[in-house]
């Protein structure tokens, strides 16, 4: 895609990546995301809008509030920050409508979901149900063609995480299961590619973590799965299909 468009979809990613941070902050406590501006953590100052610019006004500040001079987490930028190339990254690779659409609804749930499962050890509904209803309706309308294989693979995605979810739910959630079914009916059948992908990501580290700290304190500190399968789904998103092409070419 033109750059140009490129640019613009990263400068949208900075302004969602905004809303995003109030989003990973508010929905967990039950507080509505909509209106109600932000206020620093220690001082309970509003934030300024001059001070509330994504990635500049941290940057400019250093990190601190502009009042009682607290730090301010390096996580807010870093949601902006990787919002913005996320956007960037689908409008760059993303070659019809339905791509971008999707492509957009996937990652723009990906960033909360990957922060409030490492926050919360849950996936709300809040984000899934929503996420998945604008990938259906989207779908329908753009590339109505495509609907149904969208569908088999969500429907597929979510129940094949569905039997160690019920089996193991210390180890995956219900969260998990619906965070699948949101990937599949985003990406189609390079959702395989994405639970793969997050299969291995979290044996591995899990491999190292035992290594270094042991098995029993690594069962402790696992990380959730969710982060796991975002990062299955970007990496699925940069080169799910291609890989599909690879594999049933290849035998
Ligand atoms: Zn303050």
């Amino acid at each position: 895609m033109l750059p140009m468009l490129i640019a613009l979809s990263a400068a949208f990613g900075l302004l969602i990546g905004s809303f995003l941070n109030v989003v990973i902050h508010r929905l967990p406590l039950g507080v509505s995301v909509a209106g109600g501006r932000s206020e620093c953590p220690s001082c309970h100052h509003q934030i300024r809008a001059y001070d509330n610019v994504p990635v500049f006004s941290w940057l400019v500040l250093r990190g601190h509030c502009r009042d009682c001079h607290a730090p301010i987490s390096a996580r807010y930028p870093v949601v902006e920050g990787v919002t913005a190339v996320l956007w960037a990254l689908v409008a760059a690779i993303a070659t019809d409508t339905v791509d971008v659409v999707l492509g957009i609804v996937l990652v723009t749930a990906l960033v909360p979901i990957t922060l409030i499962d490492l926050d919360h050890r849950r996936i709300p509904n809040a984000i899934t149900l929503p996420a998945a209803i604008v990938a259906i309706a989207a779908g329908a309308a753009i590339d109505p063609d495509g609907q149904v294989t969208r569908l088999i693979a969500g429907i597929a995605a979510a129940g094949f995480l569905f039997v160690p979810a019920f089996l193991r739910p210390d180890g995956m959630g219900l969260g998990d299961v619906k965070l699948a079914g949101v990937i599949g009916l985003c990406l189609g059948p390079a959702v395989a590619v994405a639970i793969l992908v997050a299969l291995v990501a979290g044996t591995v580290w899990g491999v190292v973590l035992g290594a270094r700290v042991g098995v029993a304190e690594a069962r402790k500190t696992q990380i959730p799965f969710g982060p796991y399968l975002a990062f299955g789904a970007v990496v699925a998103l940069v080169a799910g299909q291609p890989l599909i092409d690879w594999y049933t070419g290849a035998f």
